[in-house]
């Protein structure tokens, strides 16, 4: 029996808040697109999608382009290690002195 046929139920997960609050405020670098040299912005096709498909926190959006909630982006940089197109970057985080 496929795992279609098996009766289950399988939810997706969706981000919110934590025990430890938002994952955004202890990020360090934050992603950064290149809908330049993103694959589904350049071709305007729900194509690729590696950066929705393994982003941990489920922040990404599968969508043209592909956008990033940073109030829970932990900043872990698994979206740019996987993008076959190099088409995220990781940029230092600005954080608000004082
Ligand atoms: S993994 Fe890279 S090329 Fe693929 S959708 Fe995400 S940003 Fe675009
Ligand atoms: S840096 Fe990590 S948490 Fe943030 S969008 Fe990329 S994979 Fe998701």
């Amino acid at each position: 029996m496929g795992t279609r046929d098996c009766n289950h139920i399988c939810d997706e997960s969706s981000p919110g808040i934590g025990e430890a609050g938002r994952t955004g405020e202890w990020r360090t670098h934050l992603p950064v697109i290149d809908d330049k040299r993103c694959t589904a912005s350049k071709l305007n096709k729900p194509t690729c999608f590696l950066c929705w498909l393994y982003c941990p926190e489920a922040v990404m959006t599968r969508s043209i382009p592909p956008s990033i909630d940073l109030e829970y982006c932990k900043g872990c940089g698994i979206c740019a290690q996987v993008c076959p197109v190099q088409a995220i970057t990781m940029a230092p985080e600005e954080k608000k002195l004082g």
